[in-house]
């Protein structure tokens, strides 16, 4: 490949509120069409717009999240504009004064393809606050335009064109979606058009540093979508290029169905949208105070929860990652690891042992009967020598079941180790006096047979024997 793909993603993300951004009509998916409206969001002539403060404040968390810098003062704006998706004939935005800017974002995890990425700072723009605009879906002969999405938090975050490939691309937004569900954002379920994202492209020669045009792709419904279609517009754009064409700045849509990009419109046919301040509402100020005070409500993300899980409990990065790919999951974790003397253990357990469960029973590890205390109790029961790792796995599916602490099952059914060395040494007897044949192989020295005499005082023992006890008492006895 002779070009290089230069890539900057616009993506929108609405906020996770009670209520709308401008009215207090609740922000809810899945409602029945225009039940969520009033005349605020419905553009009624003679109302006011009130700023949801959950809202901004939640803005701001991504900013500080994204190492962006906060805007002390800021404001809102009028994007001008005709279409049925919005009544006012304006979205309320913002323009040169958005709440969040010059950020960044660590890629890390893997491509779509599951390929490692090397490891890449992408430059976060800007982060503004916007509304939502209305939805519209299209009927064989008519249209439908449902209102309850009008007024809607939505964050616009404009990265930098760092990105250089799909795969780039498609752990930036993991990652984006990642930290916006630790940060209690927004969910980033892109099935409810929670996060939609737009896709900036161009390429220019390897070597070179001159942008080429940049072409912008809409309708990516999926993460998948946007790798798909990066890798096509990628091949696309190559080959214009060979041929000598000259690429105008164009937006372009995608059909997922056929694989395929297809123009939309032209840049000769941009809007302009007449930006102008909100006469409507007072410009935003934060104090340094106040910025520091939202500053303390950030959680740790990921990426930090990952290398403290590797470098505090001696975890393997493998183990990290799948530990916290979920908020509650790494909670959990954390909340056990602290309990045992042996952490990796404990996410041995989770990893193996606690996610199959849950996931068959469909339920979150926050509903688990199994809290972090009682899996931590069963980790140092282990630990502690007082059951075997085998009869574990007996205690911890009777632990889900009956939501009982493992020292209760544990003394319930009498699994507790034998460590008592007279009845070690009693079982070892006894399974040497049965087994005369063995015995004979192994004083010809046969020293394989020593397996087979651990296994009998284990049978013997239904398992509960203290197997490092078994063979030294063995030995002692073999070898008297
Ligand atoms: P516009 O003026 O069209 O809004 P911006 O410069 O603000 O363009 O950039 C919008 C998005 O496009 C950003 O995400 C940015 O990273 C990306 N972008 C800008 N120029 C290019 C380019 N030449 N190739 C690819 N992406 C680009
Ligand atoms: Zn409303
Ligand atoms: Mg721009």
């Amino acid at each position: 490949m002779k070009y290089e793909a230069v890539i900057g993603l616009e993506v929108h993300v609405q906020v996770r509120t009670a209520s709308k951004m401008f009215c207090s009509c609740a922000n809810e998916f899945g409602a029945e069409p225009n039940t969520n409206v009033c005349p605020v969001c419905m553009g009624y002539p003679g109302v006011l717009p009130v700023p949801n403060q959950a809202a901004i404040y939640a803005t701001v968390k991504a900013g500080l999240l994204t190492g962006c810098t906060i805007a002390k003062f800021s404001k809102f704006d009028r994007k001008n504009y005709f279409y049925p998706d919005m009544p006012k004939n304006y979205q309320i935005s913002q323009f040169d004064l958005p709440f969040c800017s010059n950020g960044s974002m660590k890629l890390s995890g893997t491509g779509f393809s599951g390929a490692p990425l090397t490891e890449k700072v992408v430059g976060i723009t800007r982060i503004h606050l916007e509304e939502d605009v209305a939805k519209l879906t299209h009927f064989h002969h008519d249209s439908g335009v449902d209102y309850n999405r009008a007024g809607v938090p939505l964050m616009e975050i404009v990265g930098e064109p760092d990105l250089r490939s799909a795969d780039e691309a498609y752990a930036y937004l993991t990652n984006l979606k990642e930290i916006m569900r630790f940060g209690e954002i927004s969910d980033c379920d892109m099935e409810k058009g929670q996060m939609r994202c737009d896709v900036n492209i161009s390429l220019r020669p390897v070597g070179t540093e001159k942008f080429g045009t940049k072409i912008e792709l809409k309708n990516l419904n999926s993460f998948r979508a946007v790798h798909r279609a990066i890798d096509f517009e990628i091949i696309r754009q190559a080959e214009l290029l060979d041929q000598g064409v000259v690429l105008k700045q164009e937006t372009r849509g995608w059909n997922d169905d056929r694989g395929e990009s297809y123009l939309m419109r032209t840049k000769e046919s941009a809007h302009d949208y007449r930006y102008f301040p909100e006469p409507d509402l007072m410009p935003v100020t934060f104090t340094d105070a106040e910025i520091e005070a939202i500053r303390a409500t950030l959680p740790e993300l990921p990426e930090a929860k990952r290398q403290r899980f590797c470098a505090d409990y001696g975890l393997t990065a493998y183990d990290a990652e799948v530990l916290t790919a979920d908020k509650h999951l790494a909670a959990y974790f954390d909340a056990a690891a602290k309990l045992v003397k042996n952490p990796k253990n404990a996410a041995n357990w989770i990893i193996s042992g606690l996610l199959a469960l849950t996931g068959e029973a469909g339920i979150s590890v926050t509903d688990c009967p199994v809290t972090p205390e009682k899996l931590a109790g069963l980790v140092n029961a282990i630990d502690s020598g007082k059951i075997s790792g085998k009869i574990a796995k007996d205690v911890f599916p009777e632990m889900f079941e009956t939501g009982k602490d493992a020292d209760t099952i544990i003394s319930e059914k009498g699994l507790a180790q034998v460590s008592d060395s007279s009845a070690i040494s009693g079982a070892v007897a006894e399974v040497l006096a049965n087994n005369a044949k063995q015995l004979e192989e192994y004083k010809a020295g046969n020293a394989k047979i020593l397996q087979f005499f651990v296994g009998q005082v284990m049978k013997l023992t239904k398992g509960r024997a203290n197997p490092g006890m078994v063979v030294s008492e063995l030995k002692k006895q073999l070898d008297a």
